[in-house]
């Protein structure tokens, strides 16, 4: 099954609305101006935070657009990108993080979009002006915040010694050492957090993954795989990962809320219907709870853990003139790349409509797909189709494919096509 990563309406809002729609409506290439403040002497400058899945997606699809009548800037600290999609392979050994790094040449070259490697440390709403951390101010007129997401940890603790894994990079490659240096009998233990989070089949997919390569490739008999759910069952493809988890003996336990982790001896303590429990792992991978990225709450943009929005446009509640994607935005859909994706091009959408003064798209949909490998030679495959009303995204249709190597093989057609879609 190919799976397409350009499903959602923007498709059909690009054939509906061209750029000689935004060009007549500001004035470029037209006789009239319609709108002054926006006149080709000075365009509008929209400013994208974050060159992740979603910001890097947004960035592109506004020049793809909206063309020269309008400055897109991204602000994002790294000069490449590396996905923490397919990255549970790097775990076994299936792919190397330099295979799954992206850098940002065709925004630049192809699209002209300015790429400032800076993090933004402070946002003046009022002033629409961006601090960066080099002490630059970049002002805006349209900001996109595509930040991504942070941990809310029971204690604090070295993510070195306890790594995550869950933003990928270096935190990848701890894991992996760690677990090279595993010998038979030793103990893998891992926690699943509370939903919402970041990928919800991500954590079963890499027990799966991490089990699959301890017994079969490094061929351990006697090694503990312990899976700490804070959910009371699996959050997604139960029957799929019931299955998996059978069949390599993890142990898989539910309603586990953490409430130590302690890096020095790699002990996680928690909370199990009533009672308190420790384990103490060889290796320690707690996947801590999440919430959206720093800036969205130092921005006062956040209500409770996540970034309300209008999910007609992404732009925020709380403040005109500031659109949140991916996975810092609250809403019913998966906090996932290809998703995230598709939100790009309907904020894109919204943004130059906006600029326009054209009514925004009135029933968008999105679509998410999530390849889980489960072994080194087999993946299945979730895939849901959203849609608007009444103000939410609703689940309009869902479908899953059971493990199989043709799932496997398809995985790399599908995110060869997300990657490209998104940084090409
Ligand atoms: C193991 C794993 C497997 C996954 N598999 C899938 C899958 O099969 N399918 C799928 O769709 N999704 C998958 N995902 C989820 C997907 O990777 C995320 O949902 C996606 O990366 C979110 O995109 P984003 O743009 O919101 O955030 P990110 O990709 O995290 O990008 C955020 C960017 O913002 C930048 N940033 C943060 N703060 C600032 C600041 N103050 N100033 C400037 N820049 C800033 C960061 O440097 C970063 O580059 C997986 C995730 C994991 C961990």
């Amino acid at each position: 099954m190919k799976m397409n990563t350009t499903l959602t309406e923007g498709e059909v809002m690009k054939a509906a609305y061209t750029r000689r729609d935004f060009f007549k409506t500001v004035g470029v290439g037209s006789l009239s101006v319609a709108t002054p403040a926006f006149s080709a002497s000075t365009k509008p400058h929209i400013v994208v935070v974050g060159g992740g899945f979603s910001g890097a997606t947004c960035a592109k699809y506004l020049k793809l657009w909206g063309g020269s009548s309008i400055e897109v800037t991204v602000i994002e600290p790294n000069s490449s990108y590396v996905s923490p999609v397919l990255s549970n392979l790097v775990l076994n050994g299936q792919r190397t993080i330099s295979a799954l790094t992206f850098d940002y040449a065709s925004h630049a070259s192809n699209y002209q979009v300015t790429m400032l490697h800076q993090s933004v440390m402070h946002i003046d709403k009022t002033g629409k002006m961006l601090t960066l951390g080099n002490g630059q101010q970049v002002s805006y007129d349209k900001l996109v915040l595509a930040p991504g997401i942070d941990f809310v940890t029971p204690n604090p603790y070295d993510f070195d010694k306890v790594p995550h894994a869950w933003i990928a990079g270096e935190q990848t490659t701890i894991l992996k050492r760690k677990l090279d240096s595993m010998v038979d009998g030793d103990t893998f233990v891992m926690t699943v957090p509370a939903a919402p989070y970041r990928c919800p089949p991500g954590p079963y997919e890499r027990a799966c993954v991490v089990a699959d390569y301890l017994k079969n490739t490094k061929g351990f008999t006697n090694s503990s795989i312990i899976v700490l759910d804070a959910n009371s069952t699996f959050t997604v493809e139960a029957a799929t990962f019931g299955a998996k988890f059978n069949s390599y003996g993890i142990d898989y336990r539910t309603d586990c809320v953490v409430t130590h982790v302690d890096d020095a001896t790699s002990t996680v303590r928690f909370r199990q219907n009533g009672s308190t429990d420790s384990i103490s792992a060889t290796v320690l991978n707690v996947i801590p709870n999440q919430k959206a990225a720093k800036l969205i709450f130092d921005a006062g943009l956040n209500d409770g853990n996540w970034a309300p929005v209008n999910l007609l446009s992404y732009e925020s509640t709380l403040t005109r003139d500031i659109f949140i994607i991916g996975d810092s935005h609250a809403s019913g859909q998966p906090k996932a790349g290809h998703i995230g994706n598709g939100e790009a091009k309907i904020c894109a959408d919204a943004i130059l409509r906006q600029l326009s003064n054209i009514a925004l798209y009135p029933s968008p949909k999105t679509n998410s797909a999530c390849y889980s490998p489960v072994s080194s030679t087999e993946a299945s495959w979730l895939a849901a189709v959203f849609k608007y009303e009444g103000g939410q995204m609703v689940l309009a249709k869902v479908d899953s494919g059971a493990p199989s190597a043709r799932n496997y093989q398809n995985m790399f057609n599908w995110s060869g096509n997300l990657f490209d879609d998104t940084f090409s």
